[in-house]
């Protein structure tokens, strides 16, 4: 590695005060969040199109846009997920030029949440911490689990106790200590707070949260690597904290800056499931005010953060770029999840249905222009919440192990399709 580090500094969002790249996340001056911060001349001195291509295929192949000084240590293989030319669905929802970008198959745990989880654990690693803790609406936890196993570091996730059965067992079953709290995710994510003052452990989404935060800048890196080194005309991106949002967009910043992206405009769009859409009310109501959602009531479970942390951010963001917010009814996220499945053979979870139904919205509306590209971040699998769709995709035809039955049967499917 090169003497000259690419990653300098923290700084403030707000008063753009540098802090040392240790294990803080907030301004003592203004509480703004601190951000990583880069040597953008040294980076595009090493980094090129044509360095990049050289390497494996995993996230840490734009490394020095990532927040850690050595190699990385955790999460090696997490990255690359498939950019899908979606015809089928495009079709669909009458637009020209669409892309999936599949993170349901992101490893090791099926969710966009792996990419942030290996750049915080990496720099945990760095710095001499042994154990990491998080709080998490439930593919968080399944990730800071399942990289804390393999990296040989103690962890313990915090969830709200009324998750889905499935990312419950799927912390559990890699030995962590699994929380579960009586409450919603706010106040889970107010007693890990407390509990960071308290115990010195890296948080990955509260004193790690610098580091973890960049990780989603990956999903970006890619989107345009895979898309030939262009940017995406609209991306649609689903929404929890409203940090991915952000990333993505300084993703698109840095590719553009570096000369590692055709230049041109682009622009995003938030999506938020009704029962909890604190960011996508404010947008709509035109205001940067993010009123909290006390009691957030949804299938979309991973997106349920009543006070979302990036929320002023992603505001800023989706404005900045021309974009705009939209949001979703239960009952749309569950259609949306069975069209994406039958059009492209993708089986994502409840946030994926958020972001398909709003983008559908979208371009009903005529915000999203229908001859220009876009692309939909699906960021979970859907075998994690199996419960939102169980009663509504039909059941499988039972018969006695006969041919005489089944002709009967097929006979009929025929006739019906
Ligand atoms: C966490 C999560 C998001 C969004 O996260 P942000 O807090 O907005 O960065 C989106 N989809 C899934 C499946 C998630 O688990
Ligand atoms: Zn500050």
């Amino acid at each position: 590695m090169d003497k000259r580090p690419f990653f300098s500094h923290l700084r403030c969002r707000e008063c753009g005060r540098r802090y040392p790249k240790e294990a803080v996340h907030v301004c003592e001056f203004d509480f703004g969040p601190l951000e990583a911060a880069y040597d953008y001349e040294a980076v595009s001195e090493t980094l090129t199109r044509e360095k990049i291509l050289t390497r494996p295929r995993s996230m840490w192949r734009y490394r020095e846009l990532l927040p850690i000084e050595h190699e990385p240590t955790v999460g090696l293989q997490v990255g690359f997920t498939p950019l899908i030319p979606a015809h089928r669905l495009a079709q669909r929802l009458g637009v020209e030029e669409l892309y999936i970008k599949n993170d349901t198959v992101n490893y090791p745990t099926l969710s966009f949440k792996d990419r942030v989880v290996s750049v915080a654990l990496s720099r945990a690693k760095e710095l001499g911490i042994d154990t990491v803790a998080c709080a998490s609406t439930g593919n968080l936890a399944n990730s800071v689990a399942a990289n804390a196993a393999s990296a040989g570091l103690r962890s313990f996730v915090l969830i709200p106790a009324d998750l889905e059965p499935s990312k419950i067992l799927g912390s559990l079953v890699f030995g962590t200590n699994v929380i579960g709290i009586h409450g919603a995710y706010d106040q889970v994510n107010r007693l890990c707070s407390e509990v960071a003052g308290k115990y010195h452990w890296g948080f990955v989404n509260v004193n790690l949260r610098p580091y973890y935060a960049e990780g989603s800048k990956t999903m970006g890196f890619e989107i345009i690597e895979q898309l030939g080194w262009r940017l995406p005309r609209h991306t649609v991106v689903c929404m929890a904290s409203g940090s991915l949002l952000t990333k993505i967009y300084k993703a698109f910043n840095e590719f553009s800056k570096l000369g590692l992206a055709d230049p041109g405009p682009f622009s995003i769009y938030g999506a938020q499931a009704a029962g909890c859409s604190p960011i996508s009310t404010a947008v709509k109501n035109n205001t940067e005010v993010v009123r909290p959602v006390p009691k957030p009531h949804t299938i979309a479970k991973s997106l349920s953060i009543g006070t979302p942390a990036d929320g002023y951010y992603a505001i800023r963001t989706m404005k900045e770029t021309g974009g705009t917010a939209e949001d979703c009814t239960d009952q749309e996220i569950v259609e949306a999840i069975k069209l994406l499945a039958e059009t492209e053979g993708i089986f994502a979870e409840t946030a994926g249905g958020v972001t398909v139904a709003c983008a559908k919205k979208l371009i009903e509306s005529g915000s999203i222009p229908r001859n220009e590209s876009i692309v939909l971040c699906i960021t979970g699998h859907g075998l994690k919440t199996q419960e939102a769709i169980v009663d509504q995709i039909g059941k499988a035809k039972l018969i006695r192990p006969n041919l005489k039955e089944f002709e009967a049967l097929v006979e009929h499917a025929l006739q019906a399709s």
